[in-house]
């Protein structure tokens, strides 16, 4: 099946027309993202700032990108003039960096505190009680030129149903709990980001209504670079 063809047959799975869908374009060459965007595509998902900037010059200036990989700080100035989204916020230095690229941009930028679930040792994120720390400190409350929006996590990769649904259970619980006592003046926190090709169906079972689709999409990933495939 053709790129465009699994666009259209995932918008008719009862489940994902539910939920917000980014197409991950990582390692994907420009045509084939030009491909996702004339079957209507609109939002993408990178993972290195420098694919990110290299794509977004060469491609429809309409699509709003995600940037859902780990973020360095000093290279949060080249893609804050554009992103639409930073899913991977994974501490206050970085998001403090965020806020003061953005206000130099003039803009306002909508992130997602990544939170670790997996039960794996390579995975970046905040722990439910980095997350709440940073939620609770002066410094986050004096950033004017972000915008929280709700949380992004990674399930272990592994053939266990069960722990991949209790993950995204613990993931859609905090969620709710950090709206109730953070957010519950503020309709804008309302993404909970969960997730990919392998598990997005248990993902929306328990709550997601962001998923995150690379292989689904496009094929699986050669690991070659983008640019030379
Ligand atoms: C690569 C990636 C995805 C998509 O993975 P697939 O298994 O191809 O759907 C989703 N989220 C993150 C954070 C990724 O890095």
């Amino acid at each position: 099946m053709s790129i465009a063809d699994n666009i259209e047959s995932l918008k008719k799975e009862t489940d994902i027309i539910k939920v917000t869908l980014i197409a991950v374009s990582k390692t994907k060459t420009v045509q084939d993202i030009e491909e996702a965007y004339k079957a209507g595509q609109r939002l993408f998902g990178e993972n290195t700032v420098q694919e990110l900037v290299d794509k977004h010059e060469h491609l429809p200036k309409d699509i709003q990108w995600h940037l859902i990989g780990h973020l360095q700080t000093n290279k949060v100035k080249y893609i804050t003039p554009f992103i639409s989204m930073i899913q991977s916020v994974d501490s206050l230095k970085l998001l403090s960096e965020i806020d003061k690229q953005a206000q130099k941009s003039n803009r306002v930028i909508d992130c997602l505190l990544q939170v670790y679930i997996a039960d794996e040792e390579t995975k970046y994120g905040l722990g439910f009680d980095e997350a709440i720390e940073l939620l609770r400190s002066e410094e986050y409350t004096n950033l004017n030129h972000i915008r929280i929006r709700g949380l992004m996590g990674i399930a272990t990769n592994t053939d266990s149903e069960k722990q991949i649904k209790d993950e995204f259970y613990e993931l859609k619980t905090f969620f709710d709990g950090v709206k109730q006592s953070y957010f519950r003046k503020d309709p804008t926190f309302d993404t909970l980001s969960m997730g990919m090709s392998s598990d997005y169906k248990i993902a929306i079972e328990q709550g997601s209504n962001m998923v995150r689709l690379g292989s689904t999409i496009f094929g699986q990933r050669v690991i070659k670079h983008w640019k030379n495939n």
